[in-house]
């Protein structure tokens, strides 16, 4: 009955999705673009506190049961189809003319990282609170120098503020999953100044976290190798003050910028 390739653990403890609802920042004013309905727990709490909601659900069978559940909620909509092929924008500008956004989510966990990456990407929210595994919600948050800091955490922190808010545990699903689950605000800030190339600082973030046990001057040779010497990589970081066998791992948004920065000048 349930889907494991469509990520379904649905909510069975009350409490849960009133909390997320709670935390989504639904009210007044605002329009919810929810991920996922499943049979529509969350989709209630939502729809009691906001103006308007609209669920994107993937799995067709659940649209007759979904009809049942919110028939009571008319600020409810079901829009049928799937997240990562939705244009996002258009959705949202199409829906909640004079609203604000906000996203909302009991993510289905096998998408959880390019549905984030939507949500961010799509620009238009003021705030995207999901649901999502433990793991990945440290990862998200994560500081530079800790195990848990990658090219993940510096995306979602260069685009937002991300507050880890509570966890969920497996029993309060059906079928319960293998790991707890966290509850994560990320809320749009405005992009870092230090970056003035977005594109190409991203390069360098990717080349860092691309190869982990590699020291941050093989990572960027193996990157941008056919421009620049390995020389002129290691005469790079130092002149951003940093040590020639630095690790990626160690450096947050201002030292990749600097580099992104001195990689492109060097170049010329
Ligand atoms: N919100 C419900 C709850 O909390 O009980 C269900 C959450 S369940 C973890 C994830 C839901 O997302 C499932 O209903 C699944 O069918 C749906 N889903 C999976 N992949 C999707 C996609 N690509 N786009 C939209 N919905 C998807």
């Amino acid at each position: 009955r349930f889907s494991k390739s469509m990520g379904q653990n649905f909510l069975i403890q009350a409490w849960v999705p009133e909390d997320i609802a709670a935390a989504s920042g639904a009210g007044p004013g605002t329009g919810v673009l929810e991920v996922g309905p499943g049979i529509g727990p969350l989709t209630r709490q939502l729809a009691r506190r906001a103006d308007k909601v609209v669920s994107v659900e993937l799995d067709r069978a659940l649209l007759p049961i979904l009809k049942e559940t919110l028939a009571d909620c008319p600020n409810a909509e079901i829009v049928p189809g799937d997240i990562l092929k939705t244009d996002i924008p258009a959705l949202v500008g199409e829906k909640f003319a004079g609203l604000t956004a906000v996203a909302c989510a009991n993510l289905p966990y096998n998408i959880t990282t390019p549905a984030i990456t939507a949500l961010i990407e799509a620009g238009c929210f003021a705030s995207i609170t999901v649901m999502i595994q433990r793991e990945v919600a440290r990862r998200i948050c994560a500081r530079p120098g800790t195990g848990d800091y990658g090219a993940f955490s510096v995306f979602c922190q260069y685009h937002t503020d991300p507050e880890l808010l509570f966890d969920v545990p497996p029993d309060c699903f059906i079928p319960a999953p293998k790991v707890t689950s966290s509850v994560l605000r990320m809320v749009p800030r405005k992009p870092p100044e230090e970056v003035d190339d977005p594109e190409h600082f991203f390069r360098v973030v990717r080349a860092a976290f691309a190869q982990r046990r590699k020291t941050l001057v093989n990572g960027l040779y193996a990157a941008f190798g056919q421009q620049l010497t390995k020389e002129q990589l290691a005469n790079i970081l130092t002149g951003c003050g940093l040590p020639a066998d630095v690790r990626g791992e160690r450096l947050g948004i201002p030292e990749f910028a600097g580099i992104s920065r001195k990689i492109r000048q060097t170049q010329g």
